[in-house]
Formats: C-alpha cells, sequence, structure tokens
C-alpha cells in the first residue's frame, strides 16, 4: 500500500495543475523542499513541480485557470514559474544528469521521474508527490527519504562520493539541512566530505554563501560550525575562522579557545536575534586575536588591539568572501571595533560621560552593541558569568538613564556652524571646527547639558579664548 498525502494538497493549485495535466494526458508530480517541509510540518512558500511533458505549456493554462497574469518562462531551461498568492511556483521538465569527470557541467536530457530523482542530493530532497488524478497525493519515495526524516538522517540517493564529486556545493547543503532540521549526517557521507572538501575551491563564492548564511541563521548556528570544521570545508573559505581554534599553554596559563568561545557568542547572539548582520559580528567579533596574541609573564596572555585590528580585517574577508561592501560591511566593522566597549564600563565605575561616549559613538546600533557584548560574556567560572551579568544590567539602565536625560545617539550639535560665523562676524575658517568639537566634547564630557543656552554660552567663552570678537 502507498503512503498517500492527498489530504495535505489541499491549495488550490495542486488541484488546478492535476486537472490541466489530466486534461492534457501528461504526468506531474510535487518534488524536493515542499514535500520534505510538509512532511516535517515546517512551513514552505515554494513549490517545486516536475513534469513528464511539456512543462512550459502547462504552467501556462494553470496560471490562466488560477487567474494569475504574469508567467516567467524560460524557454531554453524548459522551466516556468508565477507567484500565487503567497506561494511561488515553478514547473520544469524531468531531467537526468550525467557528469564527465573532464567537466564540471552535467550533461543534461529529458528523463523520467526516477532520473530526476536520482540527481537531487538528499533522500528527503527526492521525496515526490503525484499531482495525476488517479494517483493524486501518493509518495513516490525510491530511496526511503520518508524513513530518514522520521530518523533524522542526511544521507545521498547514490553513493557519497558520487553525488558529492557531481557537485560540491552538496557537501556543503549537507550541513545546512544537518543544521537547520538538527539532523545527523550518516556517517559514509560525512568521510566521504572530508575526502573531498577540497573540491569546494571549484564552487562560487556567491553559492557557497547562500548556504553558509543559511547556517548561520539556523537556531543553534554552532552546530553547523562545528561539522564545517571537522569535515575541513570551513578551511577552504574562511582560514581566519579556523586559525581560532587550538588553545596554548606557558608556565601553566592557558588562554581559551577562541574558535569555541566564538560559536557560544554566536548561539547566545542567535537565541536573542534573527539578524544575519549582527550574527556576523558575533563570528568576527573575536577574529583578530591570533595575530594579536601574546604572553606576557606577569600578566599572561593577551590580545591587545584585537578589537581595532579585527575591524580592519572585516572589510578584506567581506571583500574575498563577496559578501556586501556597503552598510551592512560598516555595521558589522563598527561591532567589531566597539565590542569590549561595554564591558569595560562592566568591569570599571561607569561614569555618565563614558556611557555618552559610547552612545554617541555607536549610534542607533546601541542595542545590538549591548545584545553582543552581552553573548560575549562567557566564562566556565559561574560565579563570574553572574557577577558580569549583574554589571551588566547595571550599565543598561545607566545607559537608558542617560540617553532620556542627555539624547545623544544621533547628536546634533545645537549650535550650528552658521550660528558661529553670524556671531563672531567671520567666514569659514578653522575656528569654527574647533568651536564645534570642543562645545561637543563638553557636552560628552557632562561639563555643560546637551541644550542650546548651555552650548551657547560655551560657544562665546571659547570665541573668547581664540580671539574673536563678537559682531555687534
Ligand atoms: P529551502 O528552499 O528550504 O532552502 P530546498 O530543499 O527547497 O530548501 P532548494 O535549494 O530550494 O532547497 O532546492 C530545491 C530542491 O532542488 C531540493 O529539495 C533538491 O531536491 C534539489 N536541489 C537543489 N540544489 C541541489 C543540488 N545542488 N544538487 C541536487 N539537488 C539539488
Ligand atoms: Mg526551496
Amino acid at each position: 500500500m502507498s503512503t498517500n498525502f492527498s489530504s495535505a494538497l489541499t491549495h488550490p493549485v495542486f488541484k488546478v495543475v492535476s486537472q490541466i495535466a489530466s486534461e492534457k494526458g501528461i504526468s506531474a508530480f510535487v518534488i524536493g523542499g515542499f514535500v520534505r517541509d510538509l512532511i516535517i510540518g515546517r512551513p514552505s512558500k515554494d513549490i517545486d513541480i516536475v513534469v513528464l511533458g511539456n512543462g512550459l505549456e502547462l504552467a501556462q493554462l494553470s496560471a490562466e485557470k488560477l487567474r494569475v497574469k504574469k508567467v516567467s518562462l524560460f524557454k531554453n531551461f524548459g522551466t516556468a514559474h508565477f507567484a500565487y498568492k503567497d506561494l511561488d511556483v515553478e514547473f520544469v521538465g524531468a531531467r537526468k544528469e550525467s557528469y564527465r569527470s573532464d567537466s564540471r557541467k552535467p550533461i543534461v536530457e529529458d528523463g523520467t521521474l526516477q532520473d530526476d530523482q536520482n540527481r537531487r542530493d538528499f533522500t528527503i530532497n527526492a521525496l515526490a508527490l503525484s499531482l495525476n488524478i488517479e494517483t493524486f497525493g501518493n509518495l513516490i519515495d525510491p530511496f526511503n527519504g520518508l524513513k530518514d526524516i522520521e530518523l533524522g538522517i542526511i544521507r545521498t540517493p547514490l553513493e557519497p562520493d558520487i553525488t558529492y564529486s557531481d557537485d560540491p556545493l552538496r557537501m556543503l547543503r549537507a550541513i545546512r539541512f544537518a543544521t537547520q532540521l538538527n539532523f545527523k549526517i550518516e556517517t559514509k557521507s560525512l568521510e566521504s566530505i572530508l575526502r573531498q572538501s577540497d573540491r569546494l575551491k571549484i564552487i562560487s563564492q556567491e553559492r557557497i554563501n547562500e548556504e553558509l548564511n543559511k547556517i548561520i541563521l539556523a537556531d543553534q548556528p554552532s552546530r553547523g560550525f562545528i561539522l564545517l570544521k571537522s569535515t575541513q570545508l570551513l578551511h577552504q573559505f574562511f582560514p581566519e575562522m579556523i586559525a581560532l581554534v587550538g588553545i596554548e599553554t606557558i608556565d601553566g596559563k592557558s588562554h581559551k579557545d577562541n574558535f569555541y568561545h566564538t560559536l557560544e557568542v554566536l548561539d547566545n547572539v542567535a537565541e536573542k536575534s534573527d539578524s544575519l548582520w549582527l550574527r556576523w559580528a558575533a563570528i568576527l567579533h573575536d577574529i583578530a586575536k591570533p595575530p594579536t596574541k601574546r604572553f606576557d609573564k606577569e600578566i599572561g596572555w593577551t590580545f591587545h588591539g584585537h578589537e581595532d585590528l579585527g575591524a580592519r580585517m572585516v572589510p578584506r574577508i567581506f571583500t574575498r568572501m563577496r559578501l556586501p561592501l556597503d552598510q551592512k560591511m560598516k555595521y558589522v566593522q563598527k561591532l567589531v571595533r566597539l565590542h569590549l566597549r561595554p564591558i569595560a564600563l562592566v568591569k570599571g565605575t561607569v561614569t555618565d560621560s563614558a556611557i555618552r561616549r559610547l552612545l554617541n559613538e555607536a549610534g542607533d546600533d546601541i542595542e545590538d552593541l549591548m545584545t553582543l557584548c552581552n553573548a560575549d560574556i562567557t566564562s566556565k567560572n559561574e560565579f563570574k558569568v553572574k557577577k558580569y551579568k549583574q554589571n551588566f544590567e547595571i550599565v543598561s539602565l545607566k545607559l537608558k538613564d542617560v540617553e532620556e536625560k542627555d539624547q545623544i545617539r544621533n547628536f546634533q550639535p545645537p549650535v550650528t556652524g552658521e550660528l558661529i560665523m553670524q556671531t563672531f562676524g567671520v567666514g569659514p575658517c578653522a575656528e569654527i571646527g574647533i568651536i564645534k568639537s570642543q562645545i561637543k566634547e563638553s557636552i560628552l564630557e557632562g561639563t555643560i547639558p546637551n541644550e542650546y543656552e548651555a552650548a551657547y554660552a560655551e560657544m562665546l567663552r571659547i570665541g573668547a579664548e581664540l580671539g574673536l570678537k563678537i559682531e555687534a
């Protein structure tokens, strides 16, 4: 008896496609991620429909019936796509792919449903549900993918060496799915990945990033990074992170393993925020610890300046990894540079002026910086963690307090350059910059409040010191 999922295929798209396929005498199946997610009970917006016959025509007729106006046809690839409500529906002809050792591009030809399932990456991604009227909802599962979902196993349909060598990106996808779904990768697969991890070099960085960012966005990204390290895939595209691995001991003094520390921070951030770039800041916050590491006989291990060097490494890493070089990079760079600042406040005495300076530098990213910094409090010593977290609370409260009182976050000078020029009857000159920065300095230091009257008086005082005369 075959397993049937017709009761789960209630969406009008399936009924319509089924009806039209039957009228045209062709076969159609839902396949891949949508079926997997349906069984797992995970929401999914992409429907892939594989067609034995003319997929373009089936797509067009289905769209008409659903009153969808825009259908994109890719005649060269034999694929079609339309959006229906919040779903993306893609039609593609069943394909057979054969790879030759001397070329990365497969030879693609029309194939059977079985051919199409053979070319899929994992058993859990090769499941198909029939849309044909007589067999509507029947599961076609040649590789026991359903059982692998139940067992939580990532397994390749063919021999792992073949599946991974045909398209080495699949090695990264194995880890991506294992991380997202909290599945185990079967041992045979892991061994195969380790054997050919260096083949990832032939994959474009853009394709790598798509999978890497999905790993980073998972509930517990550390799971993925531990697998990336043990399979040596991480070595291929992220040597700076591999450099964080390891503990050194001199005179009985050891430092912590910065790779595992970074993963702890990343998981802590992931608990609080879904922001990809905040998570990237967690990954990179200690990236310059290896090149700044020193041993001092008196004080032990130090990593002086790792926040500044780390911030300088960010653009280099983003460029090489083809990550965006826009505001997102600047944001990550800023968080890396400032990541020690709140903690320094936690350890010392918290003055209003130190808080104002931090607010002024972090601007609107202050909350994210505090999230990162709080996540950075990790130690085997529970007492220490508790004490730091308590102090951290105090700094957070103080921040709110100062912010309400002084409004420093997006600092706008209460006295403008224009007013300074008018008051002293001068044109643009060096003195204006001096006056403005000294007023700002006094406000941050707390010698005057962030208000017009006080700033005006301060302007007059500094102007007089500089020998400027008030315009009559
Ligand atoms: P999600 O969209 O949730 O990230 P998905 O499984 O739908 O996961 P896609 O990248 O959208 O992943 O791919 C859709 C389907 O196409 C997969 O389920 C799989 O069957 C197949 N597929 C995608 N990429 C590959 C690949 N590199 N090798 C083999 N099959 C692949
Ligand atoms: Mg998908």
